[in-house]
């Protein structure tokens, strides 16, 4: 399948919309279509190109109304365009509900637009989208473990598997069509960022899909996969979680660490530079008394890494 900005169908009646080139924001999002209902994973970061996503859809869902919305996670880039699905019921997982209330739009929006140094950093990286007048529609339906959906006669099974990514990841099955909607536990040509983790929980989410009958798996960012993509970000999560271990107990600093490690091949991946993030998430979890620096100097090191000789 071609990796171009639109609507996809990867089985029968079950949809990938694709945002190339995957990197910061350009979430994918899907949509399952059953008997007179629709159910839409994801929206995305603002309500410009969520709106754009709605439109393509139309042809599909105007005999299939999208009736619920299941947000993978609380990234802005998978929820801040819930607004415009009117009449939806919106699923997360508990977690996730509940930090979708950390960070609302209007924090981005102000980023954007900081004077000086912040701001430039962020609109780096966020620049292309717009915060502004975000109104954030939350979940209304929210949910532990696993929770199982009809769409208009289709099942759809939504298994928890956070915190890694986030603090509230979740895994959208089809088994129908045997299709898996991952959210941001799989980037595919870019590097997986490991915001909550630890690595071991997002290793064992790679692990249980690797198990499933499954044969094709719509990531978060980047192209659509089978479960050799899979494999590719559980290995490159082992790397980094023995890679980073070995020097935490050698008394390495989690910034030197993240500098010392040679990505070799993974360096070719788009976004390498979240290794900062990610060495910091493991330390965290080996010493819960480490102190991670805050959301500013995480992206000024992302920047660093990538603006740097490597
Ligand atoms: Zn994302």
């Amino acid at each position: 399948m071609n990796y171009t900005l639109g609507l996809h169908e990867v089985a029968a009646g079950t949809h990938a919309y694709l945002q190339p080139d995957g990197g910061w924001g350009w979430s994918n999002a899907g949509l399952v279509v059953g008997d007179g209902a629709s159910l839409l994973v994801d929206t995305l970061f603002d309500l410009r190109i969520t709106q754009r996503m709605l439109d393509s859809m139309a042809p599909v869902t105007s005999g299939a109304p999208i009736g619920t919305v299941v947000n993978t996670h609380a990234n802005g880039d998978h929820c801040y365009g819930n607004s415009l699905v009117k009449g939806a019921s919106i699923v997360s997982t508990d977690a996730a509900a509940h930090e979708m209330r950390e960070v609302p739009p209007s924090m981005l929006a102000g980023l954007n637009r900081a004077p000086g140094e912040v701001g430039e950093l962020f609109r780096h990286f966020f620049g292309e989208f717009e915060f502004d007048g975000i109104e954030m529609a939350y979940p209304d339906t929210t949910f532990t473990g696993r929770h199982t959906l009809d769409v208009g006669g289709r099942t759809v099974e939504l298994v928890e598997v956070g915190p890694a990514h986030t603090a509230g990841d979740a895994v959208v099955f089809v088994p129908d069509t045997r299709t898996v909607f991952t959210g941001d536990i799989l980037f595919i040509g870019g590097t997986p960022i490991v915001w909550a983790g630890p690595l071991d929980n997002w290793i064992a989410a790679c692990d249980m899909m690797l198990a499933a009958d499954i044969d094709t798996v719509v990531p978060g960012h980047g192209p659509v996969t089978d479960k050799d993509g899979v494999r590719q970000v559980r290995d490159y999560l082992a790397f980094v979680r023995d890679e980073a271990t070995e020097r935490f107990h050698g008394g390495m600093d989690a910034w030197d660490a993240a500098r010392d490690i040679a990505l070799n091949g993974y360096s070719q991946w788009g976004e390498f530079g979240r290794i900062a993030v990610n060495v910091d998430t493991v330390y965290r979890s080996l010493d819960p008394s480490h102190s991670s620096p805050n959301v500013v100097e995480q992206f000024k090191r992302m920047f660093t890494l990538e603006a740097g000789p490597r």
